[in-house]
């Protein structure tokens, strides 16, 4: 697995866990705050009701009780003027409902539906405390709403006159609504709910788009993170450690003289390149060769002029060589190339071309140069040791055969 592509999958499960975690934080902060305002305006909601119901009964209630005898005037009532009020903000602000919801009431407007008297019976049974609200959700997608209810319990003696029984309430109320219903109420009766719905929706909507855009933004900087980072790694870490690396594979195969391909190299590709062979059944030759009295040209000319037969030497090997051949620097003026898929005669037509290439034109500063040779062939049994072995005695046999010559190596036994 490459570096970057393990960078990369590190980089992505960190920035996929920061985006989940971000996006779960993010979410539930987001949530919670649209409850939390959907809440408050529920509160406002109630408590402006109860500014209303304390306003009509300080205020409105005692002036127009006087009217009670001859006529029975509904915004008297606490619960009327409530209701009343906030109703036209309905108008303005739809969803937004109040409500005060009885079991038995004397306008039947406040009747309590289903849900309504199950709430109130909750109270009435204990199941709800009566000293606390009571909120919940009530319906579904647009219509989702919270409710907050608290109950109404009778507590004021002077709500009998109007909910006892029909012969104590004032005639002018049962000329209105009967003598029907809104009796039989009991002090300390919970009799209905004060019931607030504020719309959700909204809200939630509203925390579900800046979701989407936090989870955009967040995505599109880790998107450029990530770039940013590659492009980083790319020019930071991975380039120079290309160039770093192929210095040191130079160092490591390369003859830094010759520019020829080492001794260790050289052995790594005959190796590879035998068990090709093997495969193929093809043939192979190595052509190893020295330099002849090459410790008096360097004591003739200096070691520098030497080196530069070293180096001229390399580059004559070079224009002979087919591109899949390998040439390499053996060792101090012995030199080593490796044919693929060449028998015996044409490695030796190889290594003749070679030789009449170095022996055939001067070389500047130290005129003429010549080497030996030694060609072997591998039998397809012997290892790379062995091979090598037999072209070397071929070449010492060149040597002492007058030098500037090829030998082809015996047979292997
Ligand atoms: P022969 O024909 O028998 O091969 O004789 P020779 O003089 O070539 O062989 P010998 O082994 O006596 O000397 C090889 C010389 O090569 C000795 C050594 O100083 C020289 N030599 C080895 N490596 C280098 C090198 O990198 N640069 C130079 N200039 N000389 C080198
Ligand atoms: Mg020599
Ligand atoms: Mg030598």
């Amino acid at each position: 697995m490459s570096l970057r592509l393990k960078f990369n999958l590190v980089l992505a499960g960190v920035l996929l866990l920061a985006a989940a975690g971000a996006g779960l934080y993010v979410h539930r902060f987001l949530q919670q705050q649209a409850i939390e305002e959907v809440h408050y305006k529920s509160q406002i909601m109630m408590h402006a009701a109860m500014a209303i119901r304390d306003y009509t009964t300080e205020l409105v209630k005692p002036h127009l009780d006087v009217t009670l005898d001859e006529k029975f005037l509904p915004q008297t009532v606490p619960a009327f003027a409530a209701t009343e009020t906030l109703r036209r903000l309905q108008t303005r602000f739809p969803g937004y409902e109040y409500k005060e919801a009885v079991l038995n009431p004397t306008n039947l407007r406040d009747r309590a539906n289903e849900w309504e008297e199950r709430l109130i019976t909750d109270f009435r049974e204990g199941r709800a405390d009566l000293k606390k609200e009571v909120t919940g959700e009530v319906g579904e997608g647009m219509h989702r709403a919270m409710y907050v209810a608290r109950p109404i319990t009778i507590k004021q003696a002077q709500c009998m006159a109007c909910h006892s029984t029909p012969a104590i309430a004032p005639p002018t109320m049962l000329k209105v609504y009967g003598d029907q219903n809104g009796f039989g109420w009991k002090m300390n009766e919970t009799v209905g709910i004060q019931v607030v719905k504020v719309p959700m929706y909204f809200p939630l909507e509203k925390a579900r788009q800046t979701f989407h855009t936090v989870m955009a933004v967040l995505a599109a900087s880790f998107v450029m993170l990530f770039v940013g980072l590659n492009l980083s790694l790319s020019s930071l870490v991975i380039g120079p450690m290309a160039r770093l690396n192929s210095k040191l594979e130079d160092l490591a195969t390369k003859d830094f003289l010759t520019d020829l391909v080492n001794r260790r190299r050289f052995f790594e590709r005959l190796e590879a390149e035998m068990a090709d062979t093997r495969i193929k059944k093809g043939s192979l030759s190595v052509v190893m060769f020295d330099i002849d009295f090459f410790k008096r040209i360097n004591d003739t000319f200096g070691h520098d002029s030497g080196d530069v037969v070293l180096k001229s030497t390399a580059l004559r090997v070079r224009e002979l060589l087919r591109s899949s051949d390998c040439a390499a620097r053996f060792g101090g003026e012995e030199f080593i190339i490796l044919l693929k898929e060449t028998p015996v005669d044409a490695a030796m037509a190889m290594a003749e071309a070679v030789r009449a290439r170095i022996a055939g034109t001067p070389f500047d500063a130290v005129g003429h140069v010549s080497a030996s040779f030694g060609v072997a062939t591998w039998d397809h049994h012997e290892d790379s040791h062995a091979l090598i072995k037999r072209a070397d005695t071929a070449l010492y046999v060149a040597k002492s055969s007058g030098r500037n010559c090829v030998v082809q190596a015996q047979e292997a036994v």
